[in-house]
Order: structure tokens, then sequence, then C-alpha cells
């Protein structure tokens, strides 16, 4: 057995250009101070450390997750790895800041990653596979004019007026755009909008006046500026009455199976798109402008407040294949009051978590498997069921994927990432720990350890209680 010691990065790197370039910066560091050590041999995929389990680093950053080792036991003590550890850890630290996690077994601290994830990383990087080019991330569009568009064009969508395509194969998780609101409209009778929109219309250059006039207006009608704000706006907000008007993210159509998620920043106060999966290049990107109710529902709701007929992927399915995805949705949406429902949750949690855990299932189905934002909040609920009877190792785990979900629909700056964030690393900080009972009690660190990932899963919901 023994105990492991080591660190990792959370968030574990993109890549981006900015990040690429800080680590081959902190390797370049580590080749330096370690130049001439028989110990520590530079190959082209990874940097190896002839110590106590022989930890790496590889040299594409975006890979990394874990540098570790046993440091108990004769081979530890003889190798010194203990010191490489410390030294790589502090050196990482200088370029990384707070994304360097210690842990150290000694002291009942463990990774932030499971086991298996760590070895897929690391397999990843000692064998033979080349892989394909990295992807810049896109910085943010103050201006709203001038786009990276390193990974989209704007092109003009047959049926759909304009449209973003992909221009390269953009990874799930991406970020594919920051932008900016070129304004900001509270919801109101058209004529007031109207108003409200020509007076900041006279505050902006005449290249974004320009833009805003050439936004599709699906209401023509006396009140032409109301008419695009209604057509184009993106809610600041999940049910925010305010929208905000975007010189590319406005572009974005729908689908009611998005490959996109957009959401609104309000602490930051941009728009962000990420691919929710793997998108291919040619493939256009697509966010849920509305995503409840069966398929006539969603289809009177897009005529209504878009005017647009949706004929996306589902949409253009049999009646058999709407038909099952309307059953699905129905299931989705009483699995989600289920959950909800506080006195469940008191009285049998062990059903509300099975509903969670249900939901999960289903989710992945309808949308097959590109629904983090939903998994996101669906975590967070199995979270607060775990809290509120006492169990801080579970919670901590859905707060862990709760976070990794939001990282990839949101991202690291979005608020709810790092509130959620701080409930992975104290699950006791949530106003509901112990609210309903202590029956569950557990501590932080009680997570079995040794579980492949199906036993974990049984483990961790409850499935052989
Ligand atoms: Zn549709």
């Amino acid at each position: 057995m023994g105990a492991d010691a080591g660190f990792d990065m959370v968030p574990r790197l993109s890549q981006g250009v900015k990040d690429r370039m800080k680590w081959e910066r902190f390797l370049e560091v580590v080749k330096q101070h370690y130049a001439g050590d028989g110990q520590v041999e530079v190959g082209s995929r990874v940097i190896y450390f002839k110590a106590g389990e022989w930890p790496s680093l590889p040299i594409e950053g975006h890979k990394f997750l874990r540098f570790s080792s046993k440091i108990t036991g004769r081979i530890a003590a003889e190798t010194g790895v203990e010191n490489y550890i410390r030294e790589v850890m502090s050196m990482a630290k200088a370029f990384f800041g707070g994304q360097i996690r210690p842990w150290t077994e000694l002291c009942d601290e463990f990774g932030f990653y499971r086991w298996d994830f760590v070895h897929a990383s690391i397999k990843s990087y000692e064998s033979e596979v080349p892989t394909p080019e990295p992807i810049p991330i896109t910085s943010v569009n103050n201006q709203g004019t001038d786009c990276d568009t390193n990974l989209y064009k704007v092109m003009t969508i047959p049926g759909r007026g304009r449209g973003l395509v992909a221009t390269v194969d953009i990874p799930k998780g991406t970020r594919i755009l920051c932008e900016k609101p070129l304004l900001k409209v509270e919801s109101s009778m058209p004529e007031f909008v109207n108003r409200c929109v020509a007076e900041k219309l006279k505050l902006l250059s005449k290249d974004k006046q320009g833009g805003f006039l050439s936004l599709h207006n699906n209401f023509p009608g006396p009140y032409a500026f109301a008419g695009v704000v209604r057509t184009n706006a993106l809610p600041c907000g999940p049910g925010s009455s305010v929208g905000g008007i975007y010189l590319t993210a406005c572009f974005i159509n729908h689908s009611c199976i998005p490959n996109a998620h957009n959401n609104w920043n309000e602490a930051a106060q941009y728009e962000t798109i990420h691919a929710t999966r793997d998108i291919l290049v040619g493939e256009e990107i697509l966010i849920s402008y509305a995503a409840e109710g069966s398929s006539q529902t969603r289809q009177q709701r897009l005529r209504e407040s878009f005017g647009f007929q949706c004929s996306c992927e589902l949409c253009s399915q049999s009646p058999q294949v709407i038909q099952a995805s309307d059953k699905r949705r129905a299931d989705i949406q009483r699995l989600d009051e289920t959950i909800g429902d506080p006195v469940a949750m008191m009285n049998s949690p062990q059903k509300s978590l099975a509903a969670c855990h249900n939901l999960l299932q289903i989710l992945d189905k309808e949308y097959a498997g590109a629904v983090i934002a939903l998994l996101a909040r669906l975590y967070y609920d199995a979270f607060q069921i775990s809290v509120a009877h006492g169990d801080q190792a579970r919670a901590s785990v859905f707060a862990e994927r709760s976070y990794m979900s939001r990282v990839e629909c949101e991202g690291e700056d979005s608020p709810a990432t790092q509130w959620v964030k701080s409930l992975m690393q104290n699950p006791t900080k949530h106003s509901t720990f112990n609210a309903y009972s202590t029956k569950w009690r557990t501590s932080k660190t009680a997570r079995p350890r040794n579980l492949d990932a199906d036993s974990f899963d049984k483990w961790l919901w409850r499935l052989s209680a």
C-alpha cells in the first residue's frame, strides 16, 4: 500500500495560446533546473523523473492532470522522489498559482481527479498516437466587431438567415465566443423598447449602428428596433427580463438538440458560448432558445417569441421519433419536479437521489450526451440531497461533478462555477448542511479510493443500499 502525494492541475490547462506558452516556459525552467541530473530524462512527449513511481510531465500541458508518486517505502526514500515532487510543485506554483493543488495521503488529503481519469491522461501522452493541432481559445470580444474567427465563420444558412459554422473541429467544453453586448434592453411594450433602443443607438459609433441595423427582424411593423430586439436578444441570465444584443452571438441559430450553450456572466457582464459536445468542422453552432415542453409547445413558443418555424435535426424527424422525444421531455419535467420537492427530499432522500439518477440516464438519451448545462444542475440537486442529510463524502463528489460540468458549459470565470467550486472544497458551507437529518453522516474524505468507475457510481448513487 503506502501513501501517495503530489499535486493536481485544477482546472486543467486549455489548448489556448496563453496556457500553451505558460506551460512551455514552465517546462523550460524544469529542464534547466534538472540539466545534468541523471534521474530526469527529457523525451519528445514527456519529461520523466526516474524516482519513486516515475512521475512525469507531458510536453502538451492540456493533457496534464497530476504529478505524484508513492512517497513511503524504500524505493521512494532511496530515489528522493519527495524532493522532486516538492521542487517541481514550487516551480509549477510560480507559473500557475492557485491552479496547483497539493495533496498528501499522509494528512488524509487526496487528489482532485479520479485515478481512472489520471491514468487515461498519462496514457494519452505516453502513447505514440499523434495528437491534432491545438485549437486556440477566442479572447474576449469587447467591441463586438473584431471577433477572433479561428473557430467559426458567419455564413448564410439556407432557410435560416445567417449562422455560425465551425471552421475547425471544436472539442467539447471549448469557449467558442465571449462577447460584450452592443446594448441591453428591458423587455416591455414595443413602443417603449423602440424608443429606448433609438436613444441607445445614438450613442454608438456608425459601425455599430450599422451592425445593429443589419440584424434580422422577424416582426415587421411600425416598431422596427423593437422587432430586431425581439428576434435577436439573448436573455441576461435564465428568465431575465433584460436582453442583450450582440453582433456575433445573435447570429447563432436555435436547435432543439443544441451543440453549444449560451450563458450570461453577470460578474463580467458578457455572454459566453461553449461547445457542449465535440463539434466537427463544417457543422453549424447551435444553441437552444426554448428547451421545455413537447415539440408542439416548443414550435408554438418559437413562432410567437422569435417568429420562426423550427426545422432542426429533431423537428425534421419522423412523427414516431418526435413522439419518443416528447415522452422523454415529459419524463424529464416530471423528474425535475420530483427532485425539487423539499418534502420528498427531507422524508425520502433515497427516492430523490434515485430520481436524479434516473433523470441522468434520460437526459443522456434525449440529448445524446451533450447536456452539460442540465447536468450541472442535476449534480447540484444530488449535492443538496446528500448534504442536507449530512453525507459530506457524496456531496463533495456531486459538487465536483457539477463544477466540472459548469467549467465546460460556462467556464471557470462564471459565478455559478465559483460557487459550486467552493462547495466542492467545503460542503458544510451550504445552508442546508445537516438541515434534514444526520442519518447519512460521513466525513468529506470518506469517499472510496480504489473502486472501478462502475462500483464507484454504485456507491455514489447508493444503488446497492
Ligand atoms: Zn427543433
